[in-house]
């Protein structure tokens, strides 16, 4: 994205730069070539006013000169006898100092035939004496009264030159024509060290006085037929024709003045560079050279002054302000460009700035929606949790008071099932500690007798006697107490040995176990349980009882109970087995043993609570209670209590 666009701004510029550049180059050409050509006019034209001055100066010079000759004694005196070889010698004679004082090329005098009757030149081989010029126009305007002047180049000297004449008039009219030759070639040197080029032209067009030698009897224009012709009629150039200089007029400019290309002939057969540009040296000439062209008339003479200024400098300053103008535009679009890529970066700042802030706001905004509802729903859910909490506390506080009522109940009821088997166990009880009484008092009474007959040992025996019967009645007592109590003492170790014996001791008060074969395997001291005491006599009191209401009828009466280590769910314990010589548990109890209120003694006898109950101790103990019949027959209940360890501590 960030590409193309510097592509389409890369593009945009290179076209702007090629719309831009040929308008400024052209501008910058106009603006430089004007300057240029103004400050090469305000020079140039006084530099030929200076050269105008200079050759009219010299043309004045010379042409009062022919007047002055014509005025001559000797020249007349020539003109007066033509054949007087005297009067020629003197007229030769002076007309050669005369053209040495004078700087003129020749002077010379003409008869009114045109025959040239004595001449400064007279001793040379090419000397005009002799020569008829009565062709020349500057001949025929001094025989037509008035002063001629004339350029041309020599017949005979073939040399060039301008010729002033004027009429030698005697008393009868025209008596000849003196005439004075300058020589061009003066100016010329005077002119040729000038920067600029002079050039003069004579009515035609023709240049004949030049500083540059190749454009000598050249013309700036094509001439016409007739001109030619005119020419070769007065023989001003003999031998010459005059063609023009390749010249191209280019333009005016807004000071009338004409601007030219010139083709440089001698550098028309060079071969040009890669560009086609002629490199500017010394040695190689351009092919063509551009001239600004001022000219000034000179009309006492018919002719006009050129000047050429060479505008070579003017083409080097447009390149060189071309190259500074392509150079500064360069510089602008690289600015522009680099201007417009910061803007764009600036832009795209800008909008990455508005858009982070966007998307940032918008995120608040949805961190702020998300907070808000997090909120309702926290508080939503805290009411649900404090309301579940206040259902669950008032659940638990219903299940704790519960428990305690079930707790309290079962507590009673252990306490009803224990006074129950109490009051089962007081007709043997009061049995047992009626005998003792009884024999307390036969005991008592054969002491009285003993002391009275003084046989003091057997008082003592009989005394020892009593002594033990009341240990033994205290003792019975003692644990009734025990076992009525209502404590609900903590689950402990407990040794199983001393538990069993009380129990069988409680059953068996009153002699309800005469008659029966009691095999108790318990008397190892060292085996621990956990449990707590007085319940764990109770259920074994339950079970022992029951055993022997149900042996009551049969023949062979045994009670039997055995320990063995028994593990249960990775758990060390005991089982201790009662097993009995009975009829077996009724049919409806095998599949559940343990329900209450179920009992086969009659409402006097059983509440059918005890089985149950005792279930429900060894359950507190985290035991086991469970009931089968025998293979052998009789009922077998089976106690699996958690062992202790004595490295379980207490
Ligand atoms: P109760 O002794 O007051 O009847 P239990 O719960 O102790 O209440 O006993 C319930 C019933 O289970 C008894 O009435 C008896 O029928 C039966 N039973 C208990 N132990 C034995 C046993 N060793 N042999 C045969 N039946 C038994």
């Amino acid at each position: 994205m960030q590409a193309r666009l510097r592509a389409w701004r890369i593009l945009f510029v290179v076209v702007v730069s090629l719309l831009v550049a040929p308008a400024a180059l052209w501008l910058t050409t106009r603006l430089t070539e004007q300057s240029t050509l103004d400050d090469l006019n305000a020079r140039t034209t006084s530099i030929l006013d200076l050269y105008s001055a200079n050759l009219a100066g010299h043309l004045e010079k010379f042409s009062s000169l022919p007047q002055v000759l014509s005025e001559s004694a000797q020249v007349r005196a020539v003109l007066q006898n033509r054949h007087d070889r005297q009067a020629v010698l003197y007229a030769n004679a002076q007309l050669e100092r005369f053209a040495a004082m004078t700087g003129a090329l020749e002077c010379y005098v003409m008869a009114p035939d045109g025959e040239t009757l004595a001449a400064s030149n007279w001793a040379r081989r090419d000397s005009f004496v002799g020569e008829n010029f009565a062709f020349r126009p500057y001949f025929q305007a001094a025989m037509a009264g008035t002063a001629g002047h004339y350029y041309a180049i020599g017949t005979t000297s073939l040399q060039r030159g301008y010729y002033f004449s004027y009429p030698v008039i005697g008393p009868w009219g025209i008596e000849g024509v003196t005439v004075i030759k300058s020589n061009p070639e003066d100016i010329e040197k005077a002119w040729s060290g000038a920067e600029e080029k002079i050039i003069v032209t004579d009515p035609d067009g023709v240049i004949f006085i030049s500083g540059v030698e190749d454009w000598m009897f050249r013309t700036l224009a094509p001439l016409s037929s007739e001109t030619r012709q005119r020419l070769q009629d007065t023989r001003r150039y003999p031998g010459i024709e005059p063609s023009p200089l390749p010249i191209t007029r280019d333009r005016t400019t807004t000071d009338g003045h004409h601007i030219l290309t010139l083709r440089n002939e001698q550098a028309e057969n060079r071969e040009l560079d890669i560009l086609g540009v002629e490199v500017n040296t010394p040695s190689h000439p351009p092919a063509e050279t551009r001239y600004l062209l001022l000219s000034s008339p000179m009309p006492q003479a018919g002719w006009t002054v050129h000047l050429l200024a060479d505008l070579t400098p003017m083409r080097h300053q447009v390149i060189k302000n071309n190259a500074m103008v392509l150079l500064g535009l360069a510089l602008l679009m690289v600015t522009v460009y680099a201007v417009l890529q910061r803007l764009d970066w600036y832009r795209t700042r800008i909008m990455l700035e508005q858009s982070t802030s966007r998307a940032l706001a918008a995120k608040e905004e949805a961190l702020r929606h998300a907070r808000d509802q997090l909120e309702v729903r926290v508080r939503e859910r805290t009411e649900d949790l404090s309301k579940a909490n206040q259902r669950l506390r008032s659940e638990i506080i219903e299940r704790i008071r519960t428990e305690e009522l079930l707790n309290s109940a079962q507590d009673e009821l252990v306490q009803a099932g224990k006074l129950a088997a109490i009051g089962q166990l007081a007709a043997g009880i009061t049995h047992e500690v009626n005998q003792p009484l009884a024999a307390l008092q036969s005991y008592a009474d054969n002491a009285r007798i003993l002391l009275q007959r003084n046989r003091l040992p057997d008082v003592d025996g009989n005394l020892q006697r009593i002594l033990e019967m009341c240990h033994r009645i205290a003792d019975i007592s003692g644990h009734l107490k025990r076992f009525a109590s209502r404590t609900r003492g903590e689950v402990t170790t407990v040794a199983l040995a001393p538990v069993i014996a009380m129990s069988l001791e409680l059953v068996g008060a009153g002699g309800r176990l005469r008659g029966i074969s009691i095999h108790n395997a318990i008397t190892d001291e060292h085996l621990l349980v956990q449990a707590e005491t007085i319940r764990l006599e109770q259920v074994f009191v339950n079970l022992f009882r029951n055993a022997i209401d149900a042996m009551q009828d049969g023949d062979r009466r045994l009670l039997e109970i055995t320990a063995e280590p028994r593990t249960v769910n990775d758990e060390a314990g005991y089982a201790i087995l009662v097993r009995d010589s009975g009829p077996g548990l009724p049919e409806v109890l095998v599949n559940k043993p343990f329900q209450p209120f179920f009992s086969t003694k009659g409402p006097e006898h059983g509440l059918g609570l005890g089985l149950s109950i005792s279930h429900g101790i060894i359950d507190t103990f985290g035991g086991t209670l469970t009931a089968s019949n025998a293979p052998q027959g009789g009922a077998l209940f089976t106690v699996w209590l958690k062992a202790v360890s004595l490295h379980d501590g207490p």
